[in-house]
């Protein structure tokens, strides 16, 4: 969306972007900024799980604005989209530039990938190969202190260097939206180019790297990290990885300002990798997290609970090994077959999947599917616990509370530090 925002906008549109849910608007507030504005359209990106609250939002903006949908489940179903959210079109697949198209042809000439309802087909559109030709995204429009990578130190300001991922884990739907596993990246100097332009702009502690997987392509990581060495820049960083990147990789990206190492590691256990796939090499597993500590990065691991082949006790291990490590963060997030993954696919074949409830499906609490030998209360039993096993561990770390009651502190002062810390405590309990 910041994209497209600024795509528009550097071709004479005159387009504004905003994110309602981080600004904390109702819906009365929504609408009547729609209103001031007087917009002749609305771009917008419904997403599965809420679809219902978006239809509310698109039913009251009337008929008189057009809307366009663009995302994840705009492109999986664009003609479910069209009927449940009541949208004019859906444009599917990357859309910045069909969208740039759309708008010089005022409207009157569709690109190929724009659907309607009564319009049976429709093409994806071809993935742009170099994203550099992608002005810096809209950030002016969507205060940057809104999006806080928990990792982050401080102030935060986020950036992408690279879109998609060599790998093609079941679960993930990256694909789904770009129709293929191809990984395309931002030249070294481009990407560079972005952090001194945000250096001299705002005011932030850290950078926070929110590819697909940044590290995806060594060539594209040390690149720039090497561009940012040679311009001495001095900005502390981190990024979204993965279990396959090696130690040489992660000197470099500590001498390069990087502070924190964020990677998916789903699980430890051989079969359930083997299950997903992500064959992440055993030595890299938790070796990540004990290289990250010995160049002084913090470590972020992402763990998943009921994956296929896993178990009460797989799962139980598993968190507790990684615990164990001492990394700086854990996230544990429940299995979830996103309609359109060949998760999904195979939850359906399998009589795994309990509930096509879109409230089952945003992975913090409810589980979507139910194994033979692993049911879904027991996955949810299990997401609980990890957490709670999690918040004791760093009850007895007075190092990491104090990482997190101060940069809470910088980001939004003490009644929301002493928030956070009471609920911290709380759920350790
Ligand atoms: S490594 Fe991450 S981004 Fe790549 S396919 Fe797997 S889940 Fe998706």
């Amino acid at each position: 969306m910041g994209y497209t925002t600024s795509l528009l906008k550097n071709n004479g549109f005159e387009a504004v972007l905003k994110d309602a849910i981080a600004l904390e608007w109702s819906l009365q507030e929504t609408l009547e900024y729609i209103k001031a504005f007087n917009p002749q359209y609305i771009i917008c990106e419904p997403t599965w799980v809420s679809v219902r609250d978006d239809k509310l939002l698109l039913d009251a903006i009337g008929n008189n604005i057009k809307k366009i949908a663009v995302g994840n489940y705009a492109t999986n179903y664009p003609y479910d989209c069209l009927r449940d959210t009541g949208v004019d079109y859906v444009a599917v697949g990357e859309y910045e530039f069909s969208l740039l198209e759309f708008f010089r042809n005022n409207g009157r000439k569709l690109p190929e990938n724009f659907v309607y309802s009564s319009k049976k087909d429709y093409k994806m559109p071809p993935l742009v190969s170099n994203l550099d030709l992608f002005p810096f995204p809209e950030r002016d429009d969507t205060p940057i202190k809104f999006y806080n990578e928990p990792s982050c130190y401080g102030k935060n300001v986020v950036m992408v260097s690279s879109r998609g991922c060599r790998f093609q884990c079941s679960f993930c739907n990256i694909e789904r939206v770009y129709g293929k596993h191809i990984y395309r990246k931002r030249s070294a100097e481009n990407v560079v180019d972005e952090m001194v332009y945000l250096k001299n702009k705002y005011k932030f502690d850290e950078i926070y790297f929110d590819d697909d997987n940044m590290v995806s392509d060594k060539s594209h990581i040390e690149g720039i990290c090497r561009e940012i060495i040679k311009r001495g820049l001095k900005i502390k960083w981190l990024c979204m990885g993965d279990g396959f990147v090696t130690d040489e990789t992660l000197e470099l990206l500590a001498k390069a300002g990087c502070v924190s190492y964020k990677y998916g590691l789903e699980h430890l256990d051989d079969e359930v990798l083997k299950a997903i796939p992500k064959p992440i090499p055993s030595e890299r597993r938790l070796g990540i997290i004990k290289k990250c500590k010995e160049l002084g990065l913090r470590s972020y691991v992402n763990l998943i609970v009921g994956l296929p082949k896993s178990s009460w006790e797989k799962d139980l291990k598993m968190i507790k090994d990684v615990i164990n490590e001492d990394p700086d963060f854990i996230q544990i997030a429940i299995a979830t077959p996103y309609p359109g993954t060949r998760f999904y696919q195979e939850a359906k074949e399998k009589g795994w999947l309990i509930s096509e409830d879109p409230t089952y499906f945003d992975a913090t609490g409810r589980s979507a599917i139910s194994y033979p030998d692993y049911s879904a209360p027991k996955i949810e039993e299990m997401f609980y616990l990890g957490w709670k096993l999690w918040y004791r561990h760093i009850r007895e770390k007075p190092m990491k509370l104090k990482f997190y009651f101060m940069s809470e502190m910088k980001r939004n002062g003490l009644p929301s530090t002493i928030k956070k810390t009471m609920a911290y405590f709380l759920k350790s309990l």
